[in-house]
């Protein structure tokens, strides 16, 4: 085993599991055991909901000002460990060094937006009647906990951790199982930006730990990015606990690509969509809808997709299982007639062997019926349909229950607008394949693809961690003068 068993983090140190009960962590690279996982008992989370209730009051009370200077050292931290971080981060999850380094700089640009966070929440106070002032603050609400997927080992927990601590808040993290290492370098890197004991938390474990969190009476807001059968299950349990709650689920992107769209870059930007991070994201563009006559791009996009090779520019998929249904929906599509135009089936890596990969994979004649068209796939393949028209192309994207992405690659510009406006989807792309807004702008789907108000990151996300306070102060010595005068 390549490193220690891993511990939680709590009140400030690695702490030795009180279970037996452990999982394998193995890296999806070439099936190296990287360490075991400890399944935590409702207990140890007991013990770090604890130590967050205990650094809440002088956490919260230190100014925001001096919070954030923990974010600015952590930054440079990060900065600093980049590469021991991405190096982290490939092994755990599979995904390219290359990719890794863009998770870790996506992490430094959230903690930068934290980092501003002072100039963002300042408040409102008016004088509303003589002498009369009405203030807000925003006020944090307390222990909040963050449940994090297998598929961004450091930057989804950098989606919550930085914004929720700056704003006053102490957290516990529940990472994925799947890729538990990357959340205990991100603890000590905190600690060693100064953040006190007790402030930050991680708590290993799968589905026994996340029913604890929603559960904690103490525990005030639950943050959950996931699958949506999970999401679904999370924002239930959390909310029937009176606790807030906000659960990204899954995603089904489509692209429409349009005839005027120019093919070179279409090409390109629909094969990195799909196949980015072995299109284990869920931006990832997923479906691909050709409006008219597209065969010219389709050609191309097969051409770029063959230049995507397994081990080299393309990394693995998280484990066997994944593998497996990936594998599956192909050989599906394949037996409902769908033509396999670029197959990635039977991937192998000479000398990693055991790693889990699938190559990129495009399939054409998909018809919207079939499942490759409706469900997430979760792997690096492209469905392709095509339609004679934008509305029938648009007909399909609104059918599908997600609403994480869509994008569209046209010249034209009004045909852009219309896309915009009648894509049923949070993130809308034109031109670009994996609409991701950069900060400060906030990330959040709609329907299937989000339960709960708000986005999660960006300035959406400093009404989801605080709670406003709003007072009313009158200091007039007269008698007889109401509030109203
Ligand atoms: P998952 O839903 O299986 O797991 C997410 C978390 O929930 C993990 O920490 C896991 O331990 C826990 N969990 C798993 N099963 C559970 C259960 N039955 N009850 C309670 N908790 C449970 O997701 P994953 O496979 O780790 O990640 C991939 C999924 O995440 C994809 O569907 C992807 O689209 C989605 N995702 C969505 C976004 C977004 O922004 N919408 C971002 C990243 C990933």
């Amino acid at each position: 085993m390549k490193y220690n068993p891993i511990q939680n983090f709590i009140g400030g140190k690695f702490v030795a599991p009180q279970t037996q009960k452990t999982m394998d962590v193995i890296s999806p690279l070439d099936g190296t055991l990287l360490s075991t996982v400890p399944m935590s008992s409702a207990k140890e989370l007991d013990d770090a909901v604890k130590a967050a209730a205990a650094a809440f009051p002088a956490w919260s009370k230190t100014p925001i000002k001096e919070r954030v200077q923990v974010f600015f050292r952590y930054k440079t931290l990060l900065e600093k460990h980049l590469e021991e971080l991405a190096a982290l981060c490939s092994e755990e999850n599979g995904k390219t060094y290359g990719e890794s380094v863009a998770e870790i700089e996506k992490c430094i640009e959230l903690t930068e937006f934290a980092t501003s966070l002072p100039q963002l929440v300042t408040g409102e106070l008016l004088e509303v009647s003589r002498g009369v002032e009405c203030r807000t603050e925003h006020v944090a609400l307390g222990v909040v906990a963050s449940i994090v997927p297998f598929n961004f080992p450091s930057m989804v927990p950098n989606w919550t951790l930085p914004n929720a601590i700056a704003l006053g808040n102490c957290m516990i993290m529940k990472p994925s199982e799947k890729v538990p290492l990357s959340c205990g370098r991100i603890a000590e890197l905190l600690k060693e930006a100064g953040l006190p004991d007790g402030v930050f938390n991680v708590v290993h474990g799968d589905v026994d730990i996340v029913n604890a969190i929603c559960d904690h009476p103490e525990i005030q807001a639950v943050s959950f990015v996931g699958s949506t059968k999970v999401a679904k299950i999370v924002y239930q349990r959390a909310t029937s606990n009176y606790k807030r709650c906000l659960a990204l689920g899954g995603a089904k992107n489509h692209l429409l690509v349009l005839p005027d769209a120019i093919p070179g870059m279409t090409a390109q930007n629909v094969a990195a969509s799909m196949s980015g991070c072995a299109g284990q994201r869920c931006m990832a563009a997923s479906a691909m809808i050709g409006v008219g006559n597209v065969d010219a791009i389709i050609d191309k996009i097969c051409d770029e997709a063959r230049k995507i090779i397994p081990g080299e520019n393309l990394g693995a998929v998280i484990n066997k299982e994944s593998k497996e249904r990936i594998e599956r929906y192909i050989g599906e599509a394949e037996r409902d007639g769908a033509k396999i135009l670029v197959d990635g089936r039977n991937a192998k890596v000479p000398g990693k062997e055991n790693g889990t990969y699938v190559g990129p994979t495009v399939i054409d004649f998909v018809t919207p019926q079939m499942s490759v068209a409706t469900e997430e796939i979760f792997g690096p393949v492209i469905s392709i349909m095509r339609t004679k028209t934008v509305d029938e192309a648009l007909a399909i994207e609104n059918a599908n229950p997600y609403g994480n992405a869509a994008s569209v690659f046209t010249q034209n510009g009004a045909m852009a607008r219309y896309i915009i406006d009648h894509a049923s989807a949070g993130m809308i792309g034109v031109n670009v394949g994996v609409p991701v807004p950069r900060e400060p702008f906030s990330f959040g789907g709609w329907n299937e693809s989000k339960f709960g108000v708000g986005d999660i990151t960006g300035k959406s996300s400093i009404e989801f961690w605080t709670k406003l306070k709003k007072s009313t102060t009158k200091w007039n010595a007269e008698a007889g003068v109401n509030w109203m005068s």
